[in-house]
């Protein structure tokens, strides 16, 4: 059994926005035919819901990723989004109404958080709050800067994030993207938070200490971000697996139709096959964590 936690569709009716991604559509028939080619089981479908990259780039909201979802309940599983500026632009928005609504509608997460605003802002203190009020993990992308992307901003060494681990024990993170992923590396250079850094780990970053200390700190494998901290120096991406193979979840972002295999996919199996890891470890990532975090 394989589940893919991070995948997005494109909006059926908007193929000329999905065309400016350079790699055309990508509707839930797309996906679906894709996973059979790699033998992916089931896929957590990702809506974007925040106007730094919702519609912009063709990918598909709430509505069209739960309408999908609904057709193919055995293979698509869906998660809501909900922008922290949502009614109102206050943090005392009563967002668990929404999410109790696509709750009910059947997703099982919130994501993926991209507003570009500070993880300290109250507006994001609020969508965490209600997300944990109504056991729903929040999948986010963490960015190293404000405007002229997108992704919840956080400090070199994750402060903000340590902060809401910390006031909100009963919200589920799972971490993603560049600046979440390069604090593996205790040698990371400020400038370079947001890019793809190559070259050994040196000193273990304040990733290992954020992942070690708080049960409610997860992390998908997904993107060039996941598999980039995981290879850049083989021997740590192992240890990281090794370490923290029960807070790990299998992810790709790889939203095209694919010649190749995902290469997450090539990276779990490899480290298996070369018994760098246990076929328990294996499995954990692979499918295991979530179906204890999320059910079957
Ligand atoms: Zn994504």
């Amino acid at each position: 059994m394989i589940i893919d936690i991070h995948q997005h569709i494109t909006c059926s009716r908007l193929p000329q926005l999905a065309e400016v991604r350079g790699c055309g559509p990508f509707s839930a028939r797309h996906l679906l035919e894709d996973m059979d080619k790699w033998g992916i089981d089931r896929s957590v479908v990702l809506p974007l819901a925040n106007p730094e990259n919702a519609d912009v780039f063709g990918v598909a909201g709430n509505h069209e990723v739960i309408t999908q979802c609904a057709r193919h309940t055995d293979r698509l599983i869906p998660f809501c989004n909900i922008d922290p500026r949502a009614v109102f632009n206050t943090p005392k928005a009563d967002l668990g109404m929404f999410i109790r609504a696509y709750k009910d509608l059947g997703c099982r997460g919130v994501g993926e958080l991209c507003a570009n605003l500070p993880v300290t802002s109250p507006l994001y203190r609020n969508v965490f709050d209600h997300a944990g009020r109504e056991q729903m993990p929040v999948l986010f992308h963490l960015s190293g800067k404000r405007g002229g992307t997108y992704g919840m901003v956080d400090k070199p060494g994750l402060p903000g994030l340590e902060q809401a681990l910390m006031d909100f024990p009963k919200t589920l993170f799972i971490g993603h993207a560049p600046a979440f992923w390069n604090e593996i590396d205790g040698n990371l250079k400020p400038y370079a938070r947001d890019g793809y850094v190559t070259g050994p780990v040196e000193t273990d970053g304040e990733l290992w200490r954020l992942m070690t200390t708080y049960p409610n700190l997860y992390a998908d494998i997904s993107a060039g971000s996941g598999h980039n901290a995981l290879t850049r120096d083989p021997p740590t991406g192992v240890r990281f697996i090794q370490q923290f193979h029960k807070k790990l979840f299998f992810g790709t972002d790889l939203f095209f139709v694919k010649s190749e295999p995902p290469p997450h996919l090539i990276l779990m199996q490899e480290a298996l096959r070369k018994k760098d890891i246990t076929r328990s470890m294996f499995n954990n990532v692979m499918h295991h964590n979530f179906e204890r975090v999320f059910g079957k």
